[in-house]
């Protein structure tokens, strides 16, 4: 699956990924926050902020307003709830990025994908366009909250 801002064409593009050995992977990549500092590093390559992925639990991408979700520890906390809470990928998402995160001032989105090929993509931003490949073969691409595959 793959995510991408949904307010610049030129911004933040992540992917998660499953394996048919069941090995999870996350990847982002960004172009930063408009006016950054020079220098800044932003929450994309941290490990547990804007990127992680650990076989049998979850793999997340996020993107969004970079320092709060470093201070939230925005994936690897979705992945805490999984293993430590029992939650499931979609609650864990949701959890973090919808409750969490914006009380810490930061809005954005997730990709998470779960070691059985359960995905969704919870955003507090008005869209964040994404898409995924189903098992029989469909893209399926979105951008608003209604359409997460949660509420399928
Ligand atoms: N999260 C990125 C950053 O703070 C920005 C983005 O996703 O658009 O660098």
């Amino acid at each position: 699956a793959g995510a991408k801002g949904a307010d610049s064409t030129k911004g933040t593009v992540g992917a998660v990924a499953l394996d048919g050995r069941h090995h999870l992977a996350a990847a982002t990549s960004t172009g930063g926050m408009t006016n950054k500092m020079p220098g800044r590093i932003g929450d994309s390559p941290l490990i547990g902020a804007g990127t992680y992925a650990k076989d049998g639990t979850v793999a997340a991408s996020a993107t969004g307003h970079g320092e709060v979700f470093i201070r939230g520890a925005a994936t690897a906390t979705i992945a805490h709830l999984m293993e430590y809470s029992r939650l499931g990928v979609a609650q864990a998402a949701h959890q973090v990025l919808i409750k969490q995160l914006p009380q810490l001032g930061g809005d954005g989105g997730v990709i998470a994908l779960d070691g059985k090929g359960t995905f969704d993509a919870p955003h507090s931003s008005p869209g964040m366009l994404y898409g995924y490949l189903t098992r029989d073969g469909r893209i399926i691409t979105k951008i608003f909250p209604s359409e997460s595959p949660a509420n399928e």
